[in-house]
């Protein structure tokens, strides 16, 4: 069935519907708190979304105006807003209209702030291709805290652009030590080796940069996931988070203003803020009172908790929706089963995978891994992206020691490594007793290590483990990935979980970027 709309509806409606008559059609050229506002109306209105606009939201001068002039409806939107979600505070509303942000020269510490929440997506400048040796306006790359000032900023600036100097003198001979060891192959373009042996000298020697090396994040979220980000933000102990938190509010009110409103209300965003302050004191202070012992030594990956019949779970989850028996009895009769049997079930659910993002079912989510790491900052901060499951991180300090890749020993730059490691432990601690813990972690190395833990599900374990473990990535990352999933095949003894990762790749690789530089090149190569 079309719905009957007259030539001068049809005229009005062209602007802001990519589809006239069908019902499967696109919103364009409207402001996002529209978009959200018609889509609210669903809930209680028996129209379609267009005669809605049309009714509702078009108003007068919408109808004269210009595709480009998006201005149909503003004030009808934002009244609608005003009742459904700031009065009856009807979160979903919020999650109907998005907005990409950029943040640029955004601290490492920040921009694992940023990328918190689990419902956005972001885009990260990288260390791997973007080499930090440059100076714009005169100066390295790197954020200096507001919380530091007189002496003790000096020294900060000039640590920090000793490392930097360090780095910068070190780039192109390690460049030249990999050219060295990695000659271009007679059927590589020159392209192509090139930047290969470029990642990988910008790889090995990321360590030396320190924490508050800045960088330029993307995001695209919902307004909701924007209000939670601002309400974390402005709860956070760091002055550079609590002014990018500000910054960003200016800017997202002049894009979503209606799903902003609340953020910095005494009583509403202000009253969740100090909760989420307060709770993050008060456990610190229980915390410094009742954990004295000092950490135990272990290797870097440990297998903390999972369900010794995570397996026989499994395979009961994956006949849940192919049979019509509760979910206690079929975990009774995958119990009774055989091996072969419940090897049968899952050959079956996880059947042949072609490629890694041919992902078996939820019935992989029903038993789940805990891994604590203690790994170089670098390779944190990438492990940090994923979002689909729960991961948190301790302070970043020079308490844990630090990691020095072999090609920096091999190529002589073992020393200035050292000294470049010594001089941010020392300016971590006299920032630590004159400023603050949480302001000193910016001083620190990312090659030192840091703690975190990662809980996932055997699902988001099979997603992490092998695209981490690609032989394009970070030989840092890549190891922590291939040791989760001997841990989960020995330690877990999920045997049959581990065999279905099998895109996982415990390889040594030599060159990482060398086979997708290849691919890409080929893939601009064609017609
Ligand atoms: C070799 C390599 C190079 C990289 N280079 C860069 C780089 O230069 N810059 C950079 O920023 N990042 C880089 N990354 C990180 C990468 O872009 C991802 O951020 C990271 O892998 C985590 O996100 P994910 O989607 O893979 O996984 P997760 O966040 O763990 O999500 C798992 C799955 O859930 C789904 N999902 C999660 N969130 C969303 C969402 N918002 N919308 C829709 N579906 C979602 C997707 O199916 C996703 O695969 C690199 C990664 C690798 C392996």
């Amino acid at each position: 069935m079309t719905e009957p709309f007259t030539a001068a509806e049809r005229e009005a409606l062209a602007p802001y519907f990519t589809h006239l008559d069908g019902p499967v059609f696109a919103l364009v050229n409207l402001p996002e708190v529209v978009k959200g506002a018609l889509f609210a109306r669903y809930s209680r209105s028996p129209k379609s979304l267009r005669r809605l606009f049309l009714d509702e939201f078009l108003t007068r001068e919408g109808r004269s105006a210009s595709p480009e002039s998006a201005g149909a409806g503003v004030e009808r939107a934002e009244q609608l807003y005003e009742r459904v979600f700031f009065e009856f505070g009807d979160d979903s509303v919020a999650q109907l209209g998005g907005v990409h942000l950029a943040c640029e020269r955004a601290s490492n510490l920040l921009t694992k702030v940023l990328e918190w929440g689990r419902l956005m997506a972001y885009l990260e400048q990288s260390t791997r291709y973007i080499p930090y040796d440059d100076r714009p306006g005169g100066r390295y790359r790197y954020h200096v805290p507001a919380e530091l000032e007189g002496d003790l900023r000096t020294r900060y600036v000039e640590m920090l652009d000793h490392a930097f100097e360090t780095y910068r003198a070190w780039l192109p001979k390690l460049v030249d030590y990999w050219a060295a060891r990695y000659p271009r192959a007679s059927d590589d373009s020159d392209a192509v080796w090139r930047s290969s042996v470029r990642a990988k000298a910008l790889d090995t020697l990321r360590g030396i940069l320190p924490a508050a090396t800045v960088s330029n994040v993307g995001l695209y979220g919902t307004g909701q996931a924007y209000e939670n980000l601002l309400l974390r933000m402005r709860a956070h102990p760091l002055a550079e988070v609590h002014r990018y938190a500000d910054l960003m509010l200016v800017e997202l009110r002049k894009v979503i203003p209606a799903f902003v409103r609340r953020v910095d209300l005494p009583d509403r965003g202000g009253a969740w803020s100090a909760y989420l302050a307060e709770t993050r004191e008060d456990t610190r202070q229980v915390a410094a009172r009742l954990v004295a012992e000092t950490p135990e030594l272990r290797g870097d990956v440990t297998l903390t908790d999972f369900d010794p019949d995570g397996e026989v779970k499994v395979v009961a989850a994956a006949l849940y929706a192919a049979s019509d028996v509760p979910d206690d009895q079929l975990q009774e009769i995958a119990r009774r089963m055989t091996h072969d049997e419940r090897a049968a079930v899952l050959a079956a659910y996880v059947g042949r995978r072609g490629n890694r993002r041919h992902r078996p079912g939820r019935a992989f989510e029903r038993t789940s891994y805990r891994f604590d790491v203690l790994t170089d900052y670098g390779a944190f901060r990438d492990l940090q992206r994923h979002r689909l499951l729960t991961l948190e991180w301790q302070r970043l300090t020079p308490r844990h020691g630090y990691l020095v890749p072999e090609a920096v020993l091999d190529a002589g730059a073992g020393d200035d490594w050292a000294r470049a490691m010594d001089a941010s432990a020392a300016l971590h601690d006299a920032v630590e007793g004159a400023v603050s813990a949480d302001v000193a972690s910016y001083a620190v190395a990312m090659a030192y290590r840091v703690r975190f833990y990662m809980e996932m599900n055997a699902r988001e374990a099979m997603h992490v483990i092998e695209l981490r473990t690609s032989p394009q990535g970070h030989p840092s990352y890549r190891r922590v990935c291939q040791a989760m999933h001997d841990l989960i095949a020995e330690r877990a003894g999920h045997r049959a979980i581990a065999a279905a990762m099998h895109f996982t790749d415990h390889s040594e690789v030599e060159l990482e970027r060398l086979e997708a530089e290849r691919a890409a090149e080929r893939r601009r190569a064609r017609p």
